[in-house]
């Protein structure tokens, strides 16, 4: 299990979370941000520092987050560089 960013972040990329996670395992994509699940230690230390309250632990995820475990597991699994998104995120319309 492992804190799951969730789509509340696109477009808004905030960042407080970079800072608070001790094991340094959120990355940067374009249009949000992702959690390593392999590197995750589930401190919550990120869901706190999140002011849109976009980020979820894995077995509490609603319905609609769910499909974001997968999409920060994908990110670093498919080798997604640094500054790019998962292609689900890159394919939603912009506000
Ligand atoms: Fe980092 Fe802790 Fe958040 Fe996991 S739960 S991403 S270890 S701050």
């Amino acid at each position: 299990m492992a804190y799951v960013i969730t789509a509340k972040c696109v477009d808004v990329m905030d960042r407080s979370c970079l800072t608070q996670c001790p094991v340094d395992c959120i990355s940067q994509g374009e249009r949000m941000l992702y959690i390593d699940p392999e590197s995750c230690i589930d401190c919550g230390a990120c869901e706190a520092a999140c002011p849109t309250l976009a980020i979820g632990w894995e077995p509490t995820l609603t319905d609609e987050q769910r499909p974001f475990a997968d999409i920060n597991s994908e990110f670093f699994t498919s080798g997604i560089a640094e500054g790019a998104d998962h292609p689900v995120i890159a394919a939603l319309p912009r506000a």
